[in-house]
């Protein structure tokens, strides 16, 4: 193990992922570290990223960022979950929520009981048995003072990096504008040194992390680390972004539509809505994409559209020799579940838990490229599912997504449902129980069996059990204010 002790931190680039890490480094080991963060006006941030899920609470109590504070500086309203329209087939959708479906048994997941209770015409939709889908169908929200509600945000990214900029600032972290010409580094020992900026000054340190985007200045260009191509089994590399003005009410979801070869996006903010459509340049040019996502918002846009071109890969190490590659710069597979600023998030806390304060440890080193390649493939796998498991064919996009072959971990997760109604997390995997299964039985696949534990209540007991569910949640329902209200109130009183 190497015994230099780490106490110069140098952050390249200051998008998302590079702010994130700046305020989590500073607030919690600011006191023993010199945090820089270089960052470059004139080349600007990949500009989208603007849907997030349940983990970013999580993020700001660890840095205890006033959430009132942090929403009316963003723009941020709630969201309780993601609409999949035209993904099962076209004209029928579903909501994935971040709540729970229904109460388990310790032997067997709620479908069990709904799945009997269906086909004894006891139940109805599965989403009935949700708070959060609920909430998410009427419009409402609140701050629950009990059982609570699992929530994330729409977020402006561009204000939010700013808003965390103050926030690292506050804690010390020094700021420097300019574009990053050179990255010193000792190849052959997999270390850098210093990175040399257009102005001429040179910055050094002792740990670098690689915020750079999807330029990968440091851990790729300078260190040479390649990444994992996975475009045969994600089909989308492309996407078409457009801000327009807000219209009516923002509703607590982010919109995922699916097209003839991909999917497109809205993300309703307090003062505009983010569109975008995500696209596989094989079956879809550029102009069509355009044109199809005008052809579908509402309200003006605000400005023109931005292409942005993608590959799904995973970085082969997050971390290498002394650079630690956080955000778009590790890999990037689509955002169609909004996952990659919870990657980043998850980048922060594992290097805080493994923070090599007196030097880098190559089991560090090795434990958290196993710990990242094993959550990438987890969501990679959630990601791929979307696509495979459908009806749709009337496409060569979808024909390709349904006959492709798929990884064998996928094939498990689908094979175990389909025969036995099944789904097990393992420890470290992002999707629950409950997201695997609204994402299954949204996408169409009704398991064979149920496991037997179900089969013990007569019609009266599960009717009753299944009706007390719905009730409870419609009385809640009742209680809350309709979300944009909520939002305007909570942001008010910051
Ligand atoms: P960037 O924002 O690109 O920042 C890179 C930084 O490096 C910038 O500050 C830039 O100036 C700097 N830089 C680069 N080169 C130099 C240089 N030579 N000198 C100095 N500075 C330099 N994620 C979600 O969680 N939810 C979503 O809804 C979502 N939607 C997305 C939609 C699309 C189409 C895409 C492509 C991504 C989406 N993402 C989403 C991902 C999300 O945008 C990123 O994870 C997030 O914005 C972090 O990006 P970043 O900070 O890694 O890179």
């Amino acid at each position: 193990m190497e015994q230099t002790p780490i106490r110069r931190i140098v952050i390249a680039g200051g998008g998302t992922a590079g702010w994130m890490t700046a305020a989590a480094l500073a607030r919690t080991l600011g006191k023993i570290l010199d945090i820089t963060l270089v960052e470059s006006e004139e080349i600007g941030t990949v500009g989208v990223g603007e849907s997030t899920i349940p983990t970013i609470v999580t993020y700001h109590r660890l840095l205890e960022i006033n959430e009132q504070a942090f929403m009316a500086a963003t723009n941020a309203t709630f969201k309780l979950g993601i609409s999949f329209e035209n993904w099962r087939d076209v004209g029928e959708d579903y909501i994935h929520s971040f709540g729970v479906t229904g109460k388990d048994h310790w032997t067997a997941g709620f479908q069990h009981f709904w799945l009997k209770g269906r086909e004894r015409g006891l139940a109805t939709e599965f989403g009935d048995y949700c708070l959060e889908l609920r909430a998410a169908q009427e419009n409402r929200f609140a701050h629950l003072p009990k059982q609570g509600m699992n929530y994330a945000f729409h977020i402006d990214a561009s204000v939010y990096a700013r808003f965390l900029r103050d926030f690292s600032e506050r804690y010390g972290v020094r700021r420097v504008e300019g574009r990053i010409a050179e990255v010193r580094a000792d190849r052959d020992a997999g270390r850098i040194r210093s990175l040399r900026l257009a102005s001429g000054d040179e910055i050094e340190g002792d740990l670098f992390i690689d915020c750079t985007g999807f330029r990968a200045l440091l851990i790729g260009q300078a260190l040479g680390v390649g990444v994992e191509d996975w475009s045969h089994w994600l089909h989308c590399d492309s996407a078409v972004a457009v801000q327009t003005e807000a219209v009516g009410p923002a509703v607590p979801y982010t919109r995922v539509v699916a097209h003839g070869a991909g999917w497109r996006w809205r993300i309703p903010l307090q003062h505009r809505i983010g569109n975008g459509i995500v696209f596989g340049s094989r079956f879809m040019d550029d102009d069509t994409a355009t044109r199809t996502l005008l052809e579908q918002i509402e309200g003006s846009p605000l400005a023109e559209p931005r292409l942005i071109r993608f590959k799904p890969c995973q970085r082969h190490q997050a971390w290498s020799g002394n650079c630690v590659a956080i955000g778009l710069s590790s890999g990037f597979l689509e955002p169609l579940e909004s996952t990659s600023i919870h990657l980043i998030q998850r980048g922060i806390l594992r290097l805080l838990q493994m923070f090599p304060g007196n030097g880098i440890s190559p089991a560090d080193v090795a434990e958290y490229n196993r710990q990242v390649a094993g959550e990438v493939e987890h969501i990679r796998d959630f990601l791929i599912l979307h696509y495979h498991v459908t009806r749709r064919a009337d496409t060569p996009f979808w024909r390709t997504c349904r006959e492709m072959e798929i990884p064998a971990s996928l094939r498990h997760r689908i094979d175990l449902f389909r025969e036995t109604g099944r789904v097990f997390r393992a420890p470290g995997e992002l999707f629950t129980e409950s997201s695997w299964t609204q994402v299954m039985l949204g996408q169409g696949l009704v398991p064979e069996q149920r496991h037997p534990v179900a089969d013990l209540m007569g019609d009266q007991e599960l009717g009753g059990f299944l009706n007390g569910i719905r009730a409870g949640i419609e009385r809640t329902l009742a209680q809350l204010p309709p979300h944009q209200t909520y939002v305007e109130q909570y942001c008010a009183a910051a």
